[in-house]
């Protein structure tokens, strides 16, 4: 096999025949599958069904008395806090126990800067054309966020060791119209990329051009590790604290790809002084989040270790399907010189850059032949991909033998739209 740009044009034809020749027998098994989102499998849902039957009618009290059937405690069970506290290495007085979801708190977070300003400063939504740089390829649900808000987003390149920081220095310390910044720096989605310290380092030292900036560090995958070696990065927190930048980070996490998605608990955190603001703001829209949740999570995890010894669990299950998409993408990609790839060591997704210009062709090719990927272009704001070549690949919810057939597709896939593009140029 050789790579596609030393192929003849005759070469080429060759090619193309005998890859419509897999994708049609492909096509004609009327397959159905769904590699879109990044949800966990049916499998790794079952590790936590002894959450439903961990509390009794006789259990419903925290270890401070509180009645967890009833109002109260808006930031939260003091031991939930301390279990986030431990995973995120921070003190408990610096986090808030939320509801199912850390999307919401993500979201409620920019709609009160928006309207009251962050810490009662000037609106962000009346300061004329308020704008967040979003490092690329990224999770299009916080891109949604700002479109939703009309937050215009700037792209800034993702590298293997984080944001492009030269840009991010320079923008946000130019322009006071920058006010947030979207990060997942630990196995980001899609890219599985973790943040180096030297990064983090240089998030802290941020010099804002605007008092009312802030970095939304959404630590979605902190405990997702695939391989034997947990990647480890810096406490943001602690390092802002040190740079003299406390009230600069905001962090976030959940269980939702710990427990069960739909009915996980989510946490933020952030300086003491900014918690007790955020605080303020809880009572008003509700008397209390659902403790008895809280509680079935502390009694079935018991503590921060319980949580890593269950993410273990996870890991075997989803191992074998992270292999088996890299495998596949090294077998068939690889002496094409057709696509690259980072090979995730935790994280939820595989991002392959396909040839320039194919990424739509690719998404469309799968799923004539049976097998949703996530859309060409959701790994950018407004769904813009400007080079039209990455995709997102979620191996984790199908079960293996399907993630088999749809790998295998996806990589006859970029061949094949690689192969029609050089024809016709
Ligand atoms: N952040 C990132 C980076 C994610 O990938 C996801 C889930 N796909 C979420 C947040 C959603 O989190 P939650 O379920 O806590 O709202």
């Amino acid at each position: 096999m050789m790579a596609l740009s030393q192929m003849s044009r005759e070469q080429l034809e060759q090619e193309k025949a005998q890859l419509e020749k897999r994708y049609h027998a492909f096509q004609s098994r009327g397959l159905k599958l769904d590699m879109s989102r990044g949800k966990p499998g049916n499998d790794q849902l079952d590790l936590s069904n002894g959450m439903l039957e961990v509390l009794t009618a006789d259990d419903y009290k925290a270890e401070n008395g509180l009645d967890c059937r009833n109002y109260g405690n808006s930031d939260g069970l003091p031991e939930m806090r301390k279990i986030f506290a431990d995973l995120l290495e921070i003190d408990p007085d610096e986090v808030i126990v939320g509801g199912n979801s850390s999307l919401t708190m993500m979201f409620d977070n920019i709609a009160s800067n928006m309207t009251h300003g962050v810490r009662d400063g000037k609106p962000w939504g009346r300061q004329g054309e308020v704008k967040f740089l979003c490092p690329v390829p990224g999770y299009d649900r916080h891109f949604a966020i700002c479109e939703y808000f009309h937050i215009k987003m700037i792209n800034v390149p993702l590298h293997s060791d984080g944001p492009d920081m030269d840009m991010v220095e320079r923008l946000v310390s130019s322009d006071p119209l920058i006010k947030g910044i979207w990060c997942v720096p630990k196995y980001s989605n899609p890219d599985g990329v973790v943040y180096s310290d030297e990064t983090v380092r240089r998030f802290a030292h941020l010099k804002p051009a605007a008092d009312d900036f802030r970095i939304y560090w959404d630590n979605a995958y902190m405990i997702h590790h695939l391989g034997e070696e947990p990647a480890k990065i810096l406490n943001l927190l602690t390092e802002c604290e040190k740079a003299g930048n406390p009230n600069m980070p905001l962090i976030f996490t959940s269980f939702s790809k710990v427990s069960f998605s739909g009915a996980a608990v989510a946490a933020m955190a952030a300086s003491k002084s900014n918690i007790d603001y955020i605080k303020k703001r809880l009572t008003v829209q509700a008397i209390g989040p659902d403790k008895l949740n809280q509680l079935r999570h502390v009694r079935f995890f018991k503590d921060a270790n319980g949580v890593r010894a269950h993410m273990k669990k996870h890991a075997a299950i989803l191992r074998p399907k992270f292999a088996a998409v890299l495998d596949k993408l090294d077998e068939e990609l690889t002496p094409y010189s057709v696509a690259t790839w980072e090979k995730p060591t935790g994280g939820y997704f595989v991002s392959v850059n396909v040839a320039e210009g194919t990424a739509k062709r690719v998404v469309q090719l799968c799923k004539e032949a049976g097998v949703v990927l996530t859309g060409a272009g959701a790994t950018y704001p407004y769904g813009k991909d400007p080079l039209d070549r990455n995709i997102r690949l979620a191996p984790t919810y199908p079960p293996l033998e399907e993630v088999k057939e749809a790998i295998e597709l996806f990589c006859i896939c970029t061949k094949l739209a690689a192969v029609e593009k050089m024809l016709e140029s």
